[in-house]
């Protein structure tokens, strides 16, 4: 049996090739990735039909939309990568080349789990240890946005609290603590799903947003209750907040850091993110 490192001490890439197809949030098309180990550290993407342009990713080159991340890729985009990226960095994953057919990378169920069981199914072998898979960061930070406060204090692992208080009797106030690794992280984290709300969800839907949004892709709250259950955690937001806050560190590296966050958003997360790299 397959079983995830409960440490980061190691980096590790894929030992063989993932092809996976699934819809995207943004077209509702479908769109097809193949996920192989690549050379060099880090992660690097290339489109099918120029297959010889392989652009690193990095903090610089996203751009956040209203509805996911995205990154500028040689003047296009490409979307809905949050998730993917979050699934790597959680598992301790590197030297990743992502070969994308189409815009977006599919959303899959709105978690992470699926990448994680495609990892499982080729398996995983050590890499060099890269320079910065690890952020290591000297002195506290902390940053607010309104009312929403983010803050990491140096650690020798990465552990993670968050906060989130909804008005919505079905989500609330949910708080949830972890010391992150690569088993953790598949166990506690990885199969959150997204979550948003009935009202929301129909506006975007009338605006032709989301075309790919659907009770199969994302938690749906109206009011006091959830519109599909069940869930796969009875606290599944706040997994949720951290899987997108794993997504949006993974660019930077994972900090050996205590992180606290109360209301985080993909916002606050990169100015977190920001400030890492300087
Ligand atoms: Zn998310």
């Amino acid at each position: 049996m397959f079983s995830w490192p409960t440490n980061y001490d190691f980096c590790y890439t894929l030992a063989g090739v993932i092809s996976r197809e699934g819809i995207g949030l943004h077209s509702g098309e479908k769109t097809r990735v193949k996920i192989s180990s690549y050379e060099k550290e880090g992660y690097y993407v290339s489109f099918r039909d120029k297959p010889n342009e392989i652009f690193k990713l990095s903090q610089e080159l996203i751009g956040s939309t209203m509805l996911c991340t995205a990154v500028k890729l040689g003047g296009r985009n490409l979307y809905t990568i949050e998730h993917l990226l979050s699934a790597m960095a959680g598992c301790g994953l590197s030297y990743i080349h992502i070969e994308v057919d189409g815009k977006e990378i599919p959303l899959l169920d709105g978690s992470a789990i699926q990448w994680v069981r495609e990892f499982e199914e080729v398996g995983i072998k050590k890499a060099p240890n890269p320079d910065d898979f690890f952020r290591e960061i000297s002195k506290s930070i902390i940053i607010n946005k309104e009312d929403s406060v983010i803050a990491a204090t140096p650690s020798e692992k990465t552990k993670i609290i968050s906060t989130i208080s909804f008005p919505y009797k079905a989500i609330g106030i949910q708080s949830f603590e972890i010391d992150l690794n690569p088993k953790s992280f598949v166990e506690m984290i990885a199969p959150a799903r997204t979550f948003g709300f009935k009202d929301q969800f129909q506006e975007l839907s009338e605006l032709g947003l989301i075309k790919g949004g659907s009770l199969e892709n994302a938690l749906v709250c109206h009011n006091d209750k959830w519109v599909n259950p069940p869930l796969r955690f009875d606290n599944e937001p706040i997994r949720h907040k951290i899987l997108d806050l794993i997504g949006d560190l993974a660019l930077v590296g994972l900090p050996r850091a205590q992180i606290l966050v109360y209301k985080g958003s993909h916002s606050l997360n990169a100015l977190l993110a920001s400030s890492l790299k300087n």
